[in-house]
């Protein structure tokens, strides 16, 4: 019962889908214009029949009209001439005003012309005919139709008259031969045409049907799938994209099992040391105040590194999820700078590292403050961090009179970051492959951080980087000449 249900629900799927809906139009489609054009020409072609049949009809009765009316024309002459066209088709007669027939003898005529003669006679008397006048007439009789012409004539000195009959019935029997062979025309057509739609709705659904197939691995994480272009723009716009989208998917992906590793790696390493250190002080040092002192410190440290590198994560997803809003105000951003540069003393004091300084006296500018502190911070770790065995460290905060901007500049002496991964490097999650001087322990957020405050900020921002040589992060800040009162802005 289940099965036959979903066997059902199958066949109306396969009876709804494009390539069957297309087909179904397309056909319709195609036997309605040849049904259209067959109709028009049988029209067309019934009414130029007709027609041709009346010009005959009206050429022979006025050119035996002329000559019969002519002074000297003989009745043989006459007679001659009329059986010639009686040979043609077209029945020829002439006709008594009482309505005996007159010439040919002995034929049959059809028993409408009584009627057509009658009218005949009845112009003549009323005077609305004269010799010459004539009609012509589409009569139906005995079941068959004909185009007749009937004129004044004289005939062995007598008036009477010509009556010139053309069957419609030969013609009739063409066009319906015509009929025939249109309708085979037309039969052929839409056959052809049903083939026809079916392969073009089959190249239109084909590809659609692929791509799904594609879709659906795609969502069983197999992003080694390709979407499969076609000849139509759309399609092959929309596969296009289908990949950017797998790409984007599948970096995303692998950089979110390497953050895994990372973040569990360098939770771990802290950990393992807080642990052992925490031990250490239970069974060796508790009673050695200077020991004891160190290994604290030693745990102090890892429990910053850990705060550290949590607050960079939850602080990446904030900023990226929008949660938190600017607060602008005017701040000095020398007094800043130098705060920020002082966190980084202690290692200036037990690692040996320099810090290069060039910064102009109050400068002020406005911006979130508390957020700029993140980029100075940000960018200054990296340069420590990838700066090269001179541990040097170039920061300035110079002010472009130019520009009216403030530029802030960080410069290391490291190995420098490689052109293709310059554009790269502000991705979320983005770690460098290239071994740097020291190992260095990311998340690859920190750029990102940077990237996303200040887009927020509308400021602008970059870096410069020579392999080998070292690289420069710079950002331009909007200058505010005077400190105005604190008033917050947004
Ligand atoms: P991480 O936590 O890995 O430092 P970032 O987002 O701060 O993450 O930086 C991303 C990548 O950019 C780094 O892995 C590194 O390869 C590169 N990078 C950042 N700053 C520098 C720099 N000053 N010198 C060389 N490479 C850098």
């Amino acid at each position: 019962m289940k099965a036959e249900k979903v066997k059902g629900q199958k066949r109306l799927k396969r009876l709804n889908s494009t390539s069957v809906t297309l087909w179904k139009w397309f056909t319709l489609f195609a036997v309605i214009m040849v049904a259209l054009m067959t109709l028009i020409c049988s029209l067309l072609l019934s009414i130029s029949f007709s027609n041709q049949s009346k010009n005959r009809v009206e050429t022979i009765g006025k050119e035996l009209t002329i000559s019969m009316n002519a002074p000297h024309t003989s009745q043989g002459e006459i007679e001659t001439r009329v059986l010639s066209y009686v040979q043609s088709e077209v029945d020829v007669f002439i006709v008594g005003k009482d309505g005996t027939l007159l010439f040919p003898q002995n034929v049959r005529v059809s028993d409408y012309w009584e009627d057509i003669v009658g009218e005949a006679t009845g112009k003549v008397e009323n005077g609305d005919w004269k010799q010459g006048s004539y009609a012509s007439y589409t009569a139906s009789a005995e079941g068959s139709r004909a185009t007749a012409y009937v004129a004044c004539v004289l005939y062995g000195g007598q008036a009477c008259y010509l009556l010139v009959w053309y069957p419609l019935t030969t013609m009739a029997g063409v066009v319906s031969q015509m009929q025939v062979y249109m309708l085979i025309v037309a039969a052929v057509a839409i056959l052809i045409s049903f083939f026809v739609s079916y392969s073009i709705a089959e190249s239109f659904a084909r590809p659609l049907r692929d791509m799904s197939q594609t879709a659906k691995r795609l969502a069983g994480g197999d992003y080694s799938v390709q979407f499969v272009s076609a000849e139509n723009a759309e399609i092959a716009g929309l596969s296009d994209t289908l990949n950017y989208m797998k790409d984007e998917m599948k970096k995303s992906d692998e950089f979110q099992k390497e953050l895994l590793a990372n973040v569990s790696h360098d939770l771990r390493t802290p950990l393992t040391m807080i642990k052992a250190y925490a031990s250490m002080i239970q069974e060796i040092s508790g009673d050695d105040p200077e020991k004891r002192n160190k290994h604290l410190q030693v745990i102090i440290d890892e429990t910053d590194r850990l705060t550290g590198l949590v607050n960079d994560i939850l602080s990446s997803s904030k900023i990226s999820s929008g949660l938190e809003q600017l607060n602008k105000k005017v701040f000095n951003i020398t007094e800043f700078l130098y705060s920020v540069i002082n966190k980084f003393g202690y290692l200036q004091e037990t690692q040996g590292y320099n810090f290069m300084i060039d910064i102009d006296p109050n400068l002020y500018t406005v911006a979130d403050e508390e957020k700029i502190g993140q980029v100075f911070y940000n960018l200054i770790s990296n340069a420590v961090n990838y700066t090269g065995e001179d541990k040097t460290i170039f920061v300035s905060l110079k002010y472009i009179p130019e520009t009216n901007r403030i530029k802030f500049a960080v410069r290391d002496t490291g190995k420098g970051i490689a052109q293709d991964e310059l554009k790269h490097i502000w991705d979320r999650y983005y770690r460098s492959k290239d071994t740097h001087s020291r190992p260095v322990k990311g998340t690859g957020l920190g750029l990102n951080i940077v990237k996303v405050i200040l887009l927020a900020h509308s400021f602008d921002f970059g870096v410069t980087s020579e392999e080998g040589k070292g690289s420069t992060f710079y950002v331009d800040f909007p200058e505010v000449s005077s400190k105005p009162e604190e008033t917050p802005e947004k």
